[in-house]
């Protein structure tokens, strides 16, 4: 999608930080490369709310919805229109929103979403016959 995203290789923005190591309450998106701190005295334990930790690599939420939606569109059929690749990135993100908070309300859902509240309740069911 864009070429900024491949900064995890060389990034010259960690020469100012390099003295300092990262510590357990920092995490750097492998994909954006944005950090996210705990604030002192406010430390958890673990990536923040919406990251993911794969192996070495975090991902931010932003992200886990980008990889989301491409994955989707890589999957798509050769052929598939632009039309229904976009619906498949909705579905996608759908899904993934439901994974990520089974307990989230379906209303809460589609407004992150930008989809219908029936578009969530059937991906749902659909999710739930796997
Ligand atoms: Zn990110």
């Amino acid at each position: 999608m864009s070429s900024t995203a491949g900064s995890g290789t060389k990034s010259p923005a960690n020469k100012k930080a390099s003295r300092r190591s990262r510590s357990a309450h920092e995490f750097h998106c492998a994909r954006c490369g944005v950090i996210s701190r705990w604030m002192p005295g406010h430390e958890r334990r673990g990536p923040p709310a919406g990251w993911t930790k794969k192996g070495e690599l975090t991902y931010c939420l932003a992200c886990r919805r980008a990889l989301a939606t491409e994955s989707a569109d890589d999957y798509a059929p050769e052929g598939t229109s632009r039309e229904d690749r976009a619906k498949l990135r909705v579905q996608a993100l759908i899904e993934f929103e439901i994974k990520r908070d089974p307990d989230r309300p379906n209303g809460e859902i589609a407004k992150v979403v930008r989809c219908s509240v029936p578009a969530v309740v059937k991906a749902r069911r659909k999710l739930e016959s796997v």
